[in-house]
């Protein structure tokens, strides 16, 4: 019988003494009032049982973490539909590039970078009634838990420096591949990006992807075989051009946020959530990819 307290406190313990801790995100300058000192892990089993160390009850900004949720509501919208306006192929590359929707004519390399996320985040808008206020409830029922919201501030902050987003916007317009207004499409994308929640409140939320589809309330959202994809795709293209060394070092699916934090899974088994605001030079949570690792290495518990 694993002790996953112990394991975690020491791999806390062990991680809050390091000395470089990375840097917290500045582009957007809102998130960059936030403590680099701040540090919470949380597990959850597929049972229920939860472990939490550290500032796991702090909400925080979940940012491209948003884009699996995002995907999982058009794939259950769409199903195979989705496929045609986005690839599933990793980037290779930063979040925010844009020469190779230019050479891939408008079609995103995969749901998980920028580009792919304003598709999906266009999907999502044709199909919601109310697009912001179906998302968040969307959110809030998959966690049991209505206290979370949109950031406005952080969403406004992202708007008025967000020229990057604004391009692919407007590249992906002039390909045919956003119905919506570019207005529209961004106004929903950097909201999305804007959610703040707790690591505890992340384990929940991804739960179903541990679960075959069903979430807490054993609603199927998802088939199985949809949930297998969206778990592959968090494994190829969930850390930026970093998902090869995440596979590598820790071997779970997951996504990573620019906001630091950082949720992974074992498919049946557990839900691992962390946040440290100090990211590495890919843009991942530095002290968050450590305890991964940590984390996989004295449990054995990895899919590989
Ligand atoms: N809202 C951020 C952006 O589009 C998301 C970045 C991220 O977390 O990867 O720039």
């Amino acid at each position: 019988m694993i002790d996953l307290q112990s394991i975690l406190q020491d791999i806390y313990t062990e991680a809050t003494k390091t000395q470089d801790k990375g840097v917290v995100a500045s582009y957007i300058p809102e998130l960059a009032n936030v403590d680099i000192n701040k540090f919470g892990v949380h597990l959850r089993t597929c049972e229920g049982t939860e472990y939490g160390i550290g500032d796991y009850n702090e909400k925080f900004s979940i940012q491209s973490i948003s884009k699996v949720l995002a995907l999982t509501k058009a794939i259950s919208f769409k199903g195979n539909e989705v496929w045609a306006r986005v690839d599933v192929e990793p980037s290779g590359n930063p979040f925010n590039f844009l020469s190779l929707l230019e050479l891939e004519n408008g079609i995103p390399r995969n749901p998980l970078i920028n580009a792919g996320a304003l598709v999906i985040s266009d999907i999502l808008i044709s199909h919601f009634e109310n697009p912001k206020e179906d998302f968040i409830n969307f959110i809030r029922a998959l966690t049991l838990d209505d206290s979370i919201n949109y950031n406005e501030q952080v969403a406004h902050s992202e708007k008025i420096t967000g020229y990057r987003n604004y391009a692919a916007a407007n590249l992906l317009k002039s390909f045919n591949n956003l119905h919506n207004e570019v207005e529209d499409v961004l106004d929903f994308y950097f909201h999305q990006c804007s959610i703040e929640m707790n690591c505890s409140q992340l384990s929940k939320a991804f739960y179903l992807f541990a679960n075959k589809g069903k979430c807490l309330q054993n609603k199927t959202h998802i088939t199985e075989s949809q949930t297998k994809r969206i778990n592959a795709l968090m494994l190829t293209c969930g850390f930026y051009d970093e998902a090869g060394e995440f596979a590598f070092t820790v071997g779970l699916p997951g996504k990573s946020g620019v906001g630091g934090g950082i949720v992974a899974l074992l498919p049946n088994k557990f839900i691992i959530t962390t946040w440290s605001p100090g990211l590495n030079k890919k843009g991942n949570s530095k002290l968050g990819m450590l305890a991964l690792e940590q984390f996989t290495t004295k449990t054995e518990l990895s899919i590989f």
